[in-house]
């Protein structure tokens, strides 16, 4: 511990539970990274506020000591924003859980930031409301880190990201300001709409602590199909039909590209409805308001998919249990991925016209730069949000071609996960030096002395 930090936690033990400082041995393994697995250094302490108060007390007499911190939630991102660089001190706001009553006039339910994602979606649905965001990791992640990074999840395209569910927001500024916009105005254009700008900032320009989130009523037709498709291009065409089609009812629709589902279902001895080793296995939902009606026009739009070979195969789930076994083997992939060996992960998004030009690219530069590399491909299509893994010993190599080609097609370096310190050297690709001079005078402006989250998303002067 530094001759700096000493003072500070002395002056934080005084006004304190003894459970929200760890130092030493106290710190658990887990505070030293996020699902990245980045190269992490032991956190200089942790700290474990329990309310907004005292995550301003926190990060007051660290800016004041010129002390950086590493703000966690669940630390399911992917980027890196979570792994500790010599020196930090961890903010975890996992003991900041509580949920109140959902508001069901309004259709809205505040929860402090540490809350999982899953606490929101299960007090929605005892409200007979719902989420509209929904992720795989939605036990850990939590609505804070949901907002930092600005999550998307399964049904964007029917619901918005993170920010479409944001209505109100509370959060300590870098100095320990408590700022708060909680009324949940559905419109308010009185002045610049700071909540916003927070969202997917990455904890670099305040701690996120409370939020009111917009809840939607729950649909009481939830229909999905397993669908065989022979390319990606037949995957595209596909969802543009069932976007005419269907309309608003369109929930999701997400694809595994070959080997993809084959693989998967061998390692985690899982049956697909549908031959998974079809070029494309496609999961394609709605959200229906009319049980009657919607499922047979979704079917009947599935139909008119198989008749002009935009399909070869389609299994409708019959039963809420079946609807769920094709989520799972949706959930499945990042399961399968995380076990399948050393690998990197690019969650890139890209026009979909550019997409099949990019995949037969990609698939060159990955055998030129690893031929033993297996990429597995996966994601929201409906958003032209795409994982792109590949299993590789050489992610050095792999890793930055990707994400120029992804560039070059007019792409995206980071659809969901941010960008932390790991997509960092990719930024400039897809951000002009203008807009990059912009965020750094937004850094500077609200936190001069770089005490939250210090070199994440880009390097920006620090004020001594
Ligand atoms: C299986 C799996 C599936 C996933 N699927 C998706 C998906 O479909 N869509 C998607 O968008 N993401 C997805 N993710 C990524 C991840 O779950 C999201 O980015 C999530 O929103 C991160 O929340 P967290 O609480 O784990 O944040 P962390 O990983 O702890 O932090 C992420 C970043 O946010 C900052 N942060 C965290 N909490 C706060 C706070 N309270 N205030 C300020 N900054 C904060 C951190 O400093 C860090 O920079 C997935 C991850 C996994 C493991």
């Amino acid at each position: 511990m530094t001759a700096a930090l000493q003072p500070v936690l002395s002056h934080l033990a005084g006004r304190l539970d003894a459970a929200a400082i760890l130092t030493g041995d106290a710190i658990d393994r887990r505070y030293l990274d996020d699902i990245s697995g980045g190269v992490s250094s032991m956190p200089a302490a942790v700290l474990r506020p329990r309310s907004t108060a005292e995550v301003a007390l926190v990060v007051a007499a660290f800016d004041a000591a010129r002390l950086p911190l590493a703000v966690h939630g669940g630390r399911t991102g992917g980027s890196g924003g979570a792994v500790i660089q010599q020196g930090e001190t961890v903010l975890s706001l996992e003991r900041m859980t509580a949920v109140e009553p959902v508001d069901r006039l309004a259709g809205t339910v505040v929860a402090q930031a540490g809350a999982p994602l899953e606490a929101l979606q299960a007090a929605a649905r005892s409200a007979g409301l719902m989420l509209g965001v929904d992720i795989g990791s939605r036990g850990t992640a939590t609505i804070g880190g949901a907002i930092a990074t600005n999550a998307g999840g399964v049904r964007v395209l029917r619901y918005g990201m993170m920010r479409a569910q944001l209505l109100g927001l509370e959060a300590v500024l870098a100095d320990g300001t408590v700022v708060s916009a909680m009324r949940g105005l559905a419109k308010d254009n009185s002045g610049y709409d700071w909540p916003q700008l927070l969202c997917g900032s990455e904890g670099t320009l305040a701690v996120v602590t409370r939020a009111k989130v917009r809840l939607h009523p729950d649909p009481p037709l939830k229909a999905a199909a397993f669908c065989a498709l022979p390319s990606l291009d037949a995957a595209i065409a596909l969802l543009a039909r069932l976007r005419e089609r269907l309309g608003p009812l369109l929930s999701a629709f997400e694809v595994m590209l070959a080997p993809l589902a084959a693989d998967m279902a061998a390692a985690l001895g899982l049956t697909t409805p549908v031959d998974a080793a079809s070029p494309v296995c496609a999961l394609v939902e709605i959200h229906g308001f009319s049980p009657d009606s919607d499922g047979a026009t979704l079917s009947d739009a599935l139909s008119e998919a198989l008749d002009a070979g935009t399909a070869t195969d389609i299994v409708m789930a019959q039963s809420t249990r079946e609807l769920e076994g094709l989520w799972a083997l949706r959930d499945g992939c990042s399961r399968f991925i995380s076990q399948a060996g050393p690998a990197i992960g690019l969650d890139l998004s890209l026009p979909l016209a550019a997409m099949p030009g990019f995949l037969s690219e990609a698939a060159a530069l990955v055998a030129a730069a690893d031929p033993a590399g297996r990429p597995y491909i996966f994601g929201h299509l409906g958003d032209g949000n795409l994982h792109y893994i590949v299993l590789t010993s050489r992610p050095d190599a792999v890793s930055p071609v990707l994400h120029r080609l992804a560039a070059r097609h007019g792409g995206s370096v980071s659809a969901e996960h941010g960008v932390g310190l790991l997509k960092k050297p990719y930024l400039p690709l897809v951000r002009s030096e203008a807009e990059l001079a912009l965020m750094r005078r937004l850094k500077t402006a609200l936190d001069p002395h770089g005490t939250l989250n210090r070199g994440r998303i880009f390097d920006a002067p620090i004020r001594p």
